[in-house]
């Protein structure tokens, strides 16, 4: 017999590395998978699953359903429309986003 068998340090050695290969593996496909999940779900309406525009409105970004004609603002935009000085500002963006909507 020319062939020497690995010591049982090796084995052990061996098997830990593979189930640590294996777990890298599993988590990498787990985070490409959630990747790819959430572009499914990018510039989409969270309410019917439609088309999301972005609509420019006084310097506003908004974004606004292709379907249902849900709006939603980023992050900050709420808030910065809020402190502006000029008067009436939400109603005014409001009154410009719904006449897009009846336009169309
Ligand atoms: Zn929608």
């Amino acid at each position: 017999m020319s062939h020497q068998k690995p010591s049982n340090n090796e084995d052990a050695y061996s098997a830990r590395r593979d189930a640590e290969l294996l777990r890298q593996q599993r988590a990498a496909a787990q985070q490409a998978a959630a990747e790819t999940e959430r572009k499914k779900h990018f510039m989409k309406c969270p309410k019917c699953g439609y088309d999301l525009i972005t609509g420019d409105w006084d310097g506003v970004q908004i974004d606004q359903c292709t379907h249902c004609h849900g709006i939603w603002f980023d992050a900050g935009e709420a808030e910065s429309l809020m402190k502006t000085s000029a008067p009436n500002i939400l109603a005014r963006v409001f009154r410009a986003v719904a006449k897009g909507v009846t336009r169309r």
